[in-house]
């Protein structure tokens, strides 16, 4: 396996009974990237990453991150990296500094490193001067950096985070995101999950996940290119129902005020907004237009 890959996955597999969450994921992850998880509730981000930490046992395929293989040696694995789980694993009776000492005890950073390591996670996560505050009594976008700083207490190569700007405001979200570029500035990797469209565009390489499956694969932009064929329209309809009806209409989606609309043919945008007697704006798919198709398409491609 290359050693320029932080993350490596072949054919990675977990059922749980019948039921397969993770359907044979292929990952190669070089290091210092930012890799953005994307997927519905239940596409099976939590237990790729999880299998990917060592926490959870593949059924079958290989897997291999900073160097160690994650199917033979998930303790070695466990070492080497830093996880923020959906839970922030923080203990609210403690204040921010002994969060921070008490994650250096588990990830047993040597003593004469931990004051510079401390000094380290409290400026890089802004946490500098809330030291004393007890952890239960911090707003959730200080306590999602203090989660942060405490995953990267022990230098890992490589940071998992699972959904960490979950009920996060825009404005902490906006800060939490400059922390992942410096940190993937500095050589970090960072695997990320999120719900949010807009965060993907700050991801190098973007991974969209359905049902276990990968249904897209590449950076932003390459993924908007790929998907911008002509067939994508804007319109402000006040009934969507002719947009169902028509013959012309793949499918619609709300888009604020507006619908965003594939067309079966991109030469149908003329005839659709003479059908409509509105205007009809040709439009680049969004990312968020992009994972839709993706999804669609594969749901269609599983009937
Ligand atoms: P979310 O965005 O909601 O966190 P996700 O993409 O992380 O979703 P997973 O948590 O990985 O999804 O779950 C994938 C599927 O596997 C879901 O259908 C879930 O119910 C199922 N699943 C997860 N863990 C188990 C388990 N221990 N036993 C049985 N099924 C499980």
């Amino acid at each position: 396996m290359s050693a320029d890959l932080a993350v490596i996955s072949r054919g990675l597999v977990k059922r749980f009974g019948a039921f397969t969450a993770v359907d044979g994921m292929e990952l190669d992850v070089p290091y210092g990237a930012i890799f953005g998880f994307l997927g519905a509730n239940g596409a099976g981000k939590t237990t790729t990453i999880r299998m990917l930490c060592g926490l959870l046992r593949a059924t079958s395929g290989k897997a291999s991150v900073d160097g160690v293989d994650v199917i033979r040696n998930p303790e070695g694995v466990k070492a080497r990296i830093g996880y923020m789980a959906q839970k922030f694993a923080l203990y609210g009776d403690l204040t921010v500094d002994e969060n921070i000492r008490f994650f250096s005890d588990v990830y047993l950073v040597p003593r004469k490193k931990m004051s510079a390591r401390r000094d380290f996670v409290l400026d890089t996560t802004g946490l500098r001067g809330s030291e004393g505050r007890l952890t239960r009594t911090l707003p959730v976008g200080i306590k999602q950096r203090l989660a942060l700083a405490c995953a990267l207490v022990h230098e890992p190569k490589v940071l998992f985070l699972d959904e960490p700007t979950a009920g996060v405001d825009p404005l902490q979200r906006r800060t939490f995101w400059r922390l992942i570029h410096k940190l993937s500035d500095e050589g970090t990797t960072v695997f990320v999950t999120t719900h949010h469209l807009d965060e993907a565009e700050n991801c190098h390489t973007v991974l969209f996940m359905q049902d276990g499956r990968t249904v897209g694969l590449g950076s932003p932009r390459e993924l908007r290119d790929a998907a911008d064929n002509g067939d994508l329209v804007r319109a402000r309809v006040p009934d969507p129902a002719v947009l169902r009806t028509s013959p012309r209409v793949r499918d619609i989606t709300p888009m604020g005020s507006q619908w965003h609309v594939r067309l079966r043919n991109p030469a149908d945008a003329e005839p659709l907004s003479e059908e409509l007697g509105v205007p009809v704006h040709r439009i680049r798919p969004s990312l968020e237009d992009v994972f839709l198709e993706a999804c669609r398409v594969e749901e269609e491609a599983r009937r």
